[in-house]
C-alpha cells in the first residue's frame, strides 16, 4: 500500500469539501473493493475520505411508492430489512446472496454501483426496477448510469447519497454464482411495474444491461414459457476463467427464466 493522508468526513458537504481540497482523493465506503484495490497497489491516491461517520448515509425507508436506500446502508442491512423484504422480496434476495458474512456486513449499495464491478449483482436490480441514483449534485436514471467495465456516469468526486427503487408490482431475481467469490457469473433480475416490464442482467457483460427481446416476450405477464426459445447473442460478452461468452448467453436464458419461476 502507498501512503496516503486518512480523512474522516462528518457530513455529506464535509466528505465533499474534503475530497475537492485534496489532490487526488477516493472515497471510502466498506472498502471491501477499495482496501484490496490499495494492498495491492493499483491505486495510488493522495488522500482517502471516510465515510464511516456520515449518519445521513445510512437507512432505508418508504418514500412516495419506492424503497430509498441511502448508500453507507450494508448489504446486510438490506437483505435483513422489513419494508425491503415486503415491498421488494427480490431485492432483499439479492443482497441476500452477496459474497459472504463479511462482504455483506462491510459492503455497501452506494461502493457496490460506484465501482460498476462487471459481475456485481445490485446493477441488474437499478435497471429493471428503473431505479433513480441519486448524488450530491444531481439525480441519474438507471439507465445513463452504467457505462461500462468499472465506469460509471459519476463524474471525480460525485458521492451517491440513496438510490430510489420504485416498488414494481412482481421481481425476481435468480443467479448462477461463482462457486469461490459467489459473485454472478450471470444474474437476471425481471421486474413489472408501472413502467411496464424490464429484464437486466448482469455478469455477462462488460457492465449491467437490459434485453429488449426479451422485455417484450413478457410484456403481457411475468410467464417463464414465454421465454422459451428466445437466445442471448453472445457477442460482446465476457469470456474469462470461468465461463465462456456462449456460455454466459446460455446462462441469461435460463437465469432469466428461472427468475420468474420456470
Ligand atoms: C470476497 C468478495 C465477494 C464479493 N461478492 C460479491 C457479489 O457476489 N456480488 C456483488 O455485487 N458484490 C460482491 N462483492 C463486492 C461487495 O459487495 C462490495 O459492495 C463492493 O466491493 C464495494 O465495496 P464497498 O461498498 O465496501 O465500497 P469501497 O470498497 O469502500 O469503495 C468502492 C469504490 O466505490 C467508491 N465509493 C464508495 N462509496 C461511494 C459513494 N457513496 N459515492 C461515490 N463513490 C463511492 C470508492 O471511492 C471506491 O472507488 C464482493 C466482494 C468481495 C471482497
Amino acid at each position: 500500500m502507498y501512503d496516503f493522508t486518512y480523512q474522516r468526513a462528518s457530513s455529506v458537504a464535509d466528505a465533499t469539501t474534503k475530497y475537492k481540497a485534496a489532490s487526488d482523493a477516493r472515497f471510502l465506503a466498506g472498502g471491501m473493493t477499495l482496501l484490496a484495490v490499495l494492498k495491492q497497489r493499483l491505486d495510488q491516491p493522495s488522500d482517502v475520505v471516510d465515510l464511516a461517520d456520515v449518519k445521513d448515509l445510512v437507512g432505508i425507508a418508504e418514500e412516495g411508492g419506492a424503497i430509498v436506500i441511502r448508500a453507507m446502508t450494508t448489504h446486510n442491512t438490506v437483505a435483513t430489512s422489513d419494508i425491503v423484504k415486503k415491498r421488494i422480496p427480490a431485492l432483499a434476495e439479492l443482497a441476500g446472496t452477496i459474497g459472504d458474512p463479511m462482504v455483506r456486513n462491510r459492503g455497501t449499495i452506494g461502493g457496490s454501483l460506484a465501482n460498476s464491478d462487471p459481475a456485481a449483482s445490485y446493477p441488474s436490480a437499478v435497471l429493471a426496477l428503473n431505479a433513480t441514483i441519486h448524488t450530491d449534485k444531481r439525480t441519474i436514471k438507471a439507465d445513463d448510469f452504467f457505462q461500462g467495465m468499472f465506469t460509471t456516469a459519476l463524474e471525480a468526486g460525485e458521492l451517491i447519497t440513496k438510490v430510489s427503487f420504485p416498488i414494481p408490482e412482481q421481481a425476481g431475481y435468480e443467479y448462477f454464482p461463482n462457486p469461490a467469490s459467489r459473485y454472478p457469473i450471470v444474474g437476471a433480475f425481471v421486474a413489472k411495474g408501472k413502467d411496464g416490464v424490464r429484464v437486466a442482467i448482469t455478469g455477462a457483460g462488460p457492465c449491467a444491461f437490459r434485453l429488449p427481446e426479451y422485455e417484450k416476450a413478457l410484456a403481457g405477464g411475468l410467464d417463464p414459457k414465454k421465454l422459451e426459445g428466445l437466445k442471448a447473442s453472445a457477442e460482446g460478452l465476457n469470456t474469462d476463467i470461468h465461463a465462456s461468452a456462449e456460455y454466459r448467453a446460455h446462462l441469461i436464458n435460463v437465469m432469466a427464466r428461472r427468475a420468474i419461476g420456470g
